[in-house]
């Protein structure tokens, strides 16, 4: 019997080698070690052995068992990629196979918040005016009627380049005098977004780099009513119909008067919460008429013309729409932040 085990041994072996294809690997396998297979068949003739033969058979019929099943485990594996290297050959698109991940871009929250002020802007009849980062002094301050002695310009700690008199922009409002200066004497319905610079201490409420987002129309019979109009409208366009609004009065040195318009806050409906610091309203932006010394620095006659502007942070409105705590997150380039928007 032992020798019929060997005998059964080596056929197997050859069968198994012989083996075209998986289909004939597995009716190999049924045949050989499965529960009606040959093995197991002569495995159960165990009882008509001698005694003293049974210990030396049981043994090398579990070795014949396992080496079998070593043999056939690799050539499962060498048949399987054979099979695979013969498709991949014989077609050009394997359907089976895991597909790759696509990454997709998408734009930074800072965009889609200037994108969608772009959008209510443009809807409203303003167009962007592009100025430059860098300026000079007389543009970021002078004719803006911020002078030199004047005590606003502590308000803006300002990053100064080795050449004298030329500055990063603190502000977007320079862009306000290269519009006019441009435009005199059409009328003026411009925004004017763009990024500006602070030397600051950077904290999670204060960066040294953050975007703004002017606004300004010059005209002739322009008056504050236009300025609340336009500036609600805008309002309800971006946080909802129903936000209500209120002025309250301020002061910058290139409009007056100068106001804040806070908004309704959205996350209490006006109730209070923690967002808006329980008094029901979010500051959202400053404007004002602008200041007759503007509109002629610009070239613009204050007796004849008339003009209101408005300046507001993407980032802040981003931040408040989003319960962002952290203005650091914007320019950190963390993934984990980008993603969830
Ligand atoms: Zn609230």
């Amino acid at each position: 019997m032992l020798e019929q085990l060997e005998s059964l041994y080596q056929q197997a072996l050859t069968n198994l080698q012989a083996a075209p294809d998986t289909a004939a690997l597995e009716d190999w396998y049924r045949d050989t070690l499965g529960r009606k297979g040959q093995v197991q068949l002569l495995s159960r003739q165990v009882g008509q052995l001698e005694p003293a033969q049974r210990p030396a058979f049981g043994q090398r019929i579990n070795s014949v068992k396992n080496e079998l099943e070593a043999a056939y485990q690799q050539r499962a594996a060498a048949l399987k990629m054979a099979e695979l290297e013969a498709r991949l050959a014989a077609e050009q698109l394997d359907v089976t196979l895991p597909g790759r991940q696509q990454f997709h871009g998408r734009l930074h929250p800072a965009s889609q918040t200037l994108r969608q002020i772009y959008r209510i802007w443009g809807d409203m009849g303003f167009q962007i005016y592009r100025s430059r980062d860098v300026e000079t002094d007389e543009y970021n301050f002078e004719l803006l009627n911020i002078p030199q002695h004047h005590p606003a310009r502590d308000m803006w700690d300002t990053f100064h380049t080795t050449a004298p008199g030329i500055i990063l922009r603190t502000h977007t409002s320079p862009g306000q005098i290269h519009a006019m200066k441009e435009y005199f004497p059409e009328p003026i319905r411009v925004i004017l977004p763009g990024m500006c610079y602070r030397y600051e201490q950077i904290t999670a409420r204060s960066e040294i780099q953050f975007h703004q987002v002017e606004g300004l129309a010059v005209g002739k019979n322009i008056n504050m009513t236009h300025l609340k109009g336009t500036l609600t409208d805008f309002a309800r366009r971006m946080f909802g119909a129903e936000r209500k609004v209120r002025f309250r009065a301020n002061y910058f040195p290139f409009t007056e008067p100068s106001a804040e318009m806070d908004v309704e806050c959205f996350l209490c409906e006006g109730s209070g919460c923690h967002l808006c610091k329980q008094t029901g309203w979010l500051e959202i932006l400053g404007c004002g008429m602008v200041h007759p010394t503007v509109l002629r620095n610009g070239g613009y006659d204050p007796a004849v013309y008339a003009g209101f502007a408005f300046g507001m942070g993407p980032e802040r409105i981003a931040m408040l729409k989003y319960g962002i705590e952290d203005i650091r997150y914007f320019w950190s380039n963390d993934l984990r932040f980008l993603e969830q928007f």
